[in-house]
């Protein structure tokens, strides 16, 4: 059989099986509303969480870099790619998240593969939340360390298994800090404990937490005074742009530097991006206000929802997942909401496990309260019509 005729068997399965995915194409820059196929649609289901994609001041940021900076950095950073710009916003990054030293990442996939690969390997022991995201699970087996995955966020099962350890072996306990498809937040000050209790070091992925929680928008680990000993942050969600950084202690970075193959081999981030950091950090240090709008209006869709008879997982952060089982109900639910004004994406497996596919609804902290209202409506509309159908 040709690799095409494979490729389309495989996809038809996919589509049986209601996984295909086939992404809207949004016209319009991303704000709290977008443009599909000409219409404009509440935006509920993008990590903007702070409405900075389409930020006038990081777009100027980001103008001023091309004109003095270039289009691309030519090269890795290790060759010819390292410019003042890329060194500028490592400096503001470690000062945002009070740590050290910082180094820039083209992507938070690329950030935590490549640490965890340059930090860990053969005869080292991982320590993996079972709900950790895919480049995190990636890492880890790309590390070829021995991965030790413990039920989510449970703290007795992973200090069993930190005692169970051979002695005087490498350790880490890999944890994102506000899980990115239930929205709940991990213990960081219990596993900081159990880290230093057993000699292990703890490495937390903020990439939801960064600019939403702790001062200044620091994250979830500055919020709760835990120093992890690296800290992943992503700069395509609240600070609106793409990439991201590892930051931690000068050595720990300097290492990472030198062996991250994903680092190593690929191409610097381009030049504006990395202008947009600065931009976007800045920012996000002063915006007090837009974190406490963006979960007031979680939490006002998580009371509203609940109260429609939707089932939503309980949390503290901007996430809000409405739990559906089905791939299939999740889907037609999604699409539901779409003719009534509302963007929102079914998340089905393999991002989450079989039988919990949802919605993850998502305000942004530029909606209005008249916004979030009207999305609560749709939702409304959309419940009733289910139970006619029932
Ligand atoms: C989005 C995400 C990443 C990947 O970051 P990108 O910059 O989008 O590649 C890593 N970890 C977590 C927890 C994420 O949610």
């Amino acid at each position: 059989m040709s690799l095409a005729d494979d490729a389309r068997e495989r996809l038809a399965q996919l589509k049986r099986d209601g996984l295909l995915r086939a992404p809207p194409t949004v016209s319009t820059a991303q704000g709290p509303v977008v443009t599909i196929d000409g219409h404009a649609l509440l935006c509920l289901c993008s990590n903007n969480y702070l409405g900075f994609a389409d930020d006038p001041a990081i777009i100027a940021g980001m103008q001023r870099s091309l004109e003095r900076d270039g289009a691309g950095a030519g090269a890795s950073r290790l060759i010819s790619g390292t410019m003042s710009v890329h060194r500028d916003a490592e400096r503001t990054l470690a000062a945002l998240v009070q740590l050290p030293s910082a180094l820039l990442f083209t992507s938070g996939y690329a950030a935590n593969v490549g640490a965890l690969q340059a930090l860990f390997g053969d005869g080292d022991f991982i320590f993996s939340d079972a709900l950790n995201h895919a480049s995190l699970i990636d890492g880890c087996r790309l590390s070829r360390a021995s991965i030790n995955v413990y039920p989510h966020g449970d703290l007795e099962a992973l200090e069993r298994r930190l005692r169970a350890r051979p002695r005087g072996a490498r350790a880490v306990i890999v944890t994102e800090s506000v899980f990115s498809m239930d929205g709940d937040l991990a213990d960081l000050v219990a596993l900081r404990a159990l880290a230093d209790a057993y000699d292990a070091a703890l490495f937390v992925d903020e990439a939801h937490a960064l600019g939403v929680f702790g001062p200044g928008g620091a994250g979830l680990s500055a919020a709760l005074g835990v120093v992890p000993d690296v800290l992943v942050g992503t700069l395509g969600k609240a600070f609106g742009g793409a990439g991201a950084f590892v930051a931690g202690d000068a050595s720990v970075i300097a290492l990472i530097e030198n062996r991250a193959r994903s680092y190593v081999f690929s191409t610097a981030p381009a030049p504006a991006l990395a202008a947009a950091a600065v931009a976007a950090a800045a920012l996000v240090q002063r915006a007090d206000e837009r974190r406490a709008t963006l979960l007031r209006h979680a939490q006002r869709l998580r009371t509203a929802l609940r109260a429609l008879g939707y089932e939503v997982l309980h949390g503290e952060s901007p996430i809000v997942p409405v739990l559906l089982g089905e791939p299939a109900r999740a889907v037609a639910i999604a699409g539901a909401l779409r003719e009534h004004g509302c963007f929102v994406q079914a998340i089905r497996p393999p991002t989450v496990p079989r039988g919990t596919s949802r919605l993850r609804v998502v305000p942004m902290a530029t909606h209005s309260d008249a916004q979030i209202e009207r999305a609560i409506e749709a939702f409304a509309t959309v419940r009733s019509a289910l139970k006619e159908h029932a």
